[in-house]
């Protein structure tokens, strides 16, 4: 659409980054009828880090979009069950099938984020892989009324938009351009190393945690689960980075040794990919003609495993408040974010500082329950 236009073309949305948040948001923007590009400068199916699990808020709004049976299709297990392992003591509660949730998923992110992408291009919008975003069109007022995007070729084209949405990541281009303010900072980062297990129980996800470290196995598609071990930014520094996989065995021997021993004599069926972490923060998410979504407006340490679901639901806030068509409804899409993310924000970067001994952690659990189900409260209100 884009190569070997003479006129330049012209999209009511032009959406920066086409995984969760990007791909989410322009399909909600296409079923909506608004004409979209969303481009991204990765390529389709790409992978990229992530320890894959969707909280049930994320797998709710997979459903509500009519997008659950494709995750299902796709061979990905269904997890009926999350245990939480403090130290030796195991509690093990199962997903109460509810509102079309039938059970938690951790799809691979070369299909979850490529299955979203293509149910966008379903829906109508134009997605091209390849081009990134390098510089903005404004108006003589400051108002945002294009994107300059690169080819692969290093062709520059102008692509005029009525609102220009940075889904592109930590560390998005779009929040540069705009010189989008940080206003809120966690304290807090931890390092996580991880890889996939073949032969693993694949119908329960496991949360362990000892003091200063955690460890996880999360099931997922090809009949693997992902397993990580995560601990203090300083301890990855310091130990880890520098032999990720004995590092690995060493903190999930540390932290559950009945872990340690069921990997014991088997062979990963991938690399091991290790994350140093990153403190979280809030970015103001909207201006003249620009808004950002998923981790390029809030991000936070993917120890509570937040981050997906959260760009499933802020893509929805922001596609409803695009439609509304006002410069006031994007910023309400920024103050109902918040509103839903403070809490968690918090508690997830207290969890990531490991200040906690057992007795002080489980309480956060709960904290962290009770804000999660009034996330999920919010929306189904959608549907009312
Ligand atoms: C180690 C780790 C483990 C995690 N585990 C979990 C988990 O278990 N559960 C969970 O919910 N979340 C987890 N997260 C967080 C989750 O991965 C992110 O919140 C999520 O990927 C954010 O999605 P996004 O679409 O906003 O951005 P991203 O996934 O970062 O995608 C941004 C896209 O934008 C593209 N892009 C960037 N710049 C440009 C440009 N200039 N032009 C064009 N394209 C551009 C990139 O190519 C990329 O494809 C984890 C994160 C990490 C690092």
């Amino acid at each position: 659409m884009i190569d070997g236009a003479q006129t330049r073309p012209r999209y009511d949305a032009v959406v920066v980054g086409a995984r969760c948040a990007g791909a989410a948001t322009a399909l909600l923007l296409a079923r909506q009828g608004l004409s979209v590009l969303v481009l991204d400068r990765d390529r389709h199916g790409a992978d990229t880090l992530s320890t894959l699990a969707l909280m049930r808020a994320g797998v709710l709004q997979l459903h509500r979009w009519g997008l659950l049976d494709r995750v299902r299709d796709l061979g990905t297990p269904a997890i009926k069950f999350t245990s939480f392992v403090y130290g030796d003591e195991t509690i093990t509660l199962p997903i109460k099938p509810r509102d079309g949730v039938d059970a938690l998923y951790a799809p691979r992110r070369t299909l979850l984020d490529t299955l979203l992408a293509d149910a966008a291009a379903d829906a109508g919008a134009d997605v091209v892989y390849g081009p990134r975003l390098v510089d903005l069109e404004r108006s003589s007022d400051g108002r945002v009324i294009g994107a300059v995007i690169e080819g692969r070729d290093g062709v520059r084209r102008l692509v005029g938009a009525d609102i220009v949405i940075g889904a592109d990541g930590l560390r998005s281009t779009l929040a540069r351009l705009v010189q989008a303010a940080t206003y809120r900072e966690g304290r807090h980062a931890c390092g996580v190393v991880y890889t996939f297990w073949p032969g693993l129980e694949d119908s329960r996800s496991r949360w362990h945690y000892r003091a200063g470290v955690s460890a996880g196995v999360i099931p997922t598609n090809g009949g693997s689960a992902l397993v990580f071990a995560a601990m203090p930014q300083p301890r990855f520094y310091e130990e880890i980075q520098s032999d990720l996989a004995a590092g690995y065995r060493r903190v999930v021997a540390e932290c559950a040794p009945e872990l340690a021993d069921e990997l014991a004599g088997k062979a990963p069926s991938e690399r091991f990919r290790g994350f140093p972490g990153q403190p979280g923060l809030m970015r103001r998410s909207y201006g003249p003609g620009w808004a950002l979504v998923g981790d390029a407006g809030y991000f936070k340490d993917p120890i509570t495993a937040h981050g997906i679901s959260d760009a499933l639901r802020d893509a929805e806030l922001l596609a409803r408040a695009v439609g509304r068509g006002s410069d006031r409804a994007l910023a309400d899409y920024q103050s109902t974010r918040d509103e839903l993310s403070h809490k968690l924000f918090e508690i997830t970067d207290t969890i990531a500082g490991f200040g906690w001994d057992l007795d002080r952690l489980k309480p956060l659990h709960l904290d962290l329950s009770k804000t999660m189900n009034h996330e999920v409260e919010a929306l189904l209100s959608f549907d009312a």
